[in-house]
C-alpha cells in the first residue's frame, strides 16, 4: 500500500511515521510537507534513509503541486495532519489557517476525488481536534455526535475542514474517516505548545506564563497512544464515520505546571518553590475555551495514566545520560541530573 502522510514533519505526523515506517516495511510512506516553522526533519533522522520513507516538500495550498504528487505516486491512503495548529497563531493571524487548513484539505480531498473511485478500497483519513466541538462546562463529555460550536480562528477552521471531509463523503461517495482527538504530548512538540514551552522554562529559570487563573481544564494524551489510535481506526473503523480519541486524563493548566515544576525540581534536585515562583498569571486569551473532555467509547478506546506524574516529562524529553533535555527545535536545557 502507498500511504501518504500530510504534515510528516510536524509533531504528531512525525510520531506517526517513526512508529509506522520501520514496523510497516511492505508499505510505502510518502510524507508530503511544506516544512514551515513547525516542521522538523531532525524528527525523521531515524526513518530518513529507509527504503520505504520518500519526503516531497509540498504546499498543500498549491493545487499543481498537489496533482503532481499524486500522480507520482497515486496513494491509497492519504493520512492528514498538515495544518497551521497554534491557536495563538491563529489570533493574531488567522488568513494562513483559513487557506492550509481549509483550502489545503479541500485540495487533497479534490485530488482524490479526481482519481479515485467509490469502490477501489482507498482511504482519505483525516485527523482533527476536539476544539470544534467549542468548551464545556464542569461536567460532561465530547461525543462524536455533539454539535460543533468553535471558539478560535484555528478550530473554526478545522470545523469547516471536518465538514467538507464529510461533505465529500455524503455527496461523491469518497471514502473518508474522521477522528477527532484531545491534547497531545509528547516528544517532538514544537515549544510553543503548553508542556514542552513549560519545561524548557523551567529548566531555563524563565518566566512561566499561564494563561487567566491557569483553571482551564485539557484532557492530555500521550502522542505515541493517538498515533496508534489513528491506526487503529483506519484499520477498523467504519468510512464516513468519526471517532474521538481522548487520554481519560483531564488536567487544569495550573496543575501540569505545577507537576512539571515538581519534576523539574526533583530532576535538578533543586527547591520546587524558586520554580514555583517563576509562575507568571497573564491576560487570558481572547475566547479561551474552559474545558475539553472527551468520550472515546465509541472505538473502545480511552487510554488513561498516560501522563499526570512522572511521564509528563519522561515522555516528553528523552532524558539523555549528560543530563540534557532536548526539544524538537534543538533548544537544549542542561540540567544537573539528580540522579
Ligand atoms: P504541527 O504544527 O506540529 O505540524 C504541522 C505540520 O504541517 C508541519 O510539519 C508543517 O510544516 C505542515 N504544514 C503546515 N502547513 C502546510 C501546508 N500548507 N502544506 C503542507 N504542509 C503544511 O501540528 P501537530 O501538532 O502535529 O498537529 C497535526 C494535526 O493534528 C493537525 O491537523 C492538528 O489540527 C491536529 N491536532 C493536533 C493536536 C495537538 O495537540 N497537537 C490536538 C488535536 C488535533
Amino acid at each position: 500500500m502507498k500511504i501518504m502522510v500530510t504534515g510528516g514533519a510536524g509533531f504528531i505526523g512525525a510520531n506517526f511515521l517513526n512508529q509506522l515506517v520501520p514496523a510497516l516495511p511492505q508499505h510505502r510512506f510518502i510524507n508530503l510537507d511544506k516544512l514551515t516553522y513547525a516542521a522538523n526533519l531532525g524528527s525523521l533522522r531515524g526513518i530518513e534513509s529507509l527504503p520505504n520513507y520518500v519526503l516531497r516538500r509540498v504546499d498543500i495550498t498549491d493545487m499543481d503541486g498537489v496533482d503532481g504528487v499524486f500522480d507520482e505516486f497515486d496513494p491509497d491512503l492519504v493520512v492528514h495532519f498538515a495544518a497551521e495548529s497554534h491557536v495563538d497563531r491563529s489570533i493574531r493571524g488567522p488568513r494562513e489557517f483559513i487557506r492550509t487548513n481549509i483550502e489545503g484539505t479541500f485540495n487533497l480531498l479534490e485530488a482524490c476525488r479526481k482519481r479515485w473511485s467509490a469502490d477501489d478500497n482507498r482511504l482519505f483519513h483525516h485527523v482533527s481536534t476536539d476544539e470544534v466541538y467549542g468548551s464545556l462546562g464542569d461536567t460532561g463529555l465530547f461525543e462524536e455526535t455533539t454539535s460543533y460550536d468553535p471558539s478560535s480562528p484555528y478550530s473554526a477552521s478545522k470545523a469547516a475542514s471536518d465538514h467538507i471531509v464529510r461533505a465529500y463523503h455524503r455527496t461523491y461517495g469518497l471514502p473518508i474517516k474522521i477522528t477527532n482527538c484531545s491534547n497531545n504530548y509528547g516528544p517532538m512538540q514544537f515549544p510553543e505548545k503548553l508542556i514542552p514551552l513549560m519545561i524548557l522554562n523551567a529548566v531555563e529559570r524563565k518566566p512561566l506564563p499561564i494563561y487567566g487563573a491557569g483553571l482551564n481544564v485539557r484532557d492530555w494524551l500521550y502522542v505515541e497512544d493517538h498515533c496508534e489510535a489513528i491506526w487503529a481506526v483506519i484499520e477498523k473503523g467504519r468510512v464516513g464515520r468519526t471517532y474521538n480519541i481522548g487520554g481519560n486524563n483531564e488536567m487544569q493548566n495550573i496543575e501540569v505546571v505545577d507537576t512539571l515544576c515538581k519534576i523539574v525540581a526533583e530532576e535538578q534536585g533543586s527547591d520546587v518553590n524558586e520554580l514555583l515562583a517563576l509562575k507568571q498569571f497573564v491576560t487570558d486569551r481572547p475566547g479561551h475555551d474552559l474545558r475539553y473532555a472527551i468520550d472515546a467509547t465509541r472505538r473502545g478506546y480511552a487510554k488513561s495514566a498516560a501522563g499526570s506524574e512522572r511521564r509528563l516529562l519522561a515522555r516528553t524529553f528523552a532524558r539523555r545520560s549528560n543530563g540534557t533535555y532536548r526539544t524538537k527545535t534543538g533548544c537544549r536545557a542542561s540540567v544537573q541530573a539528580s540522579t
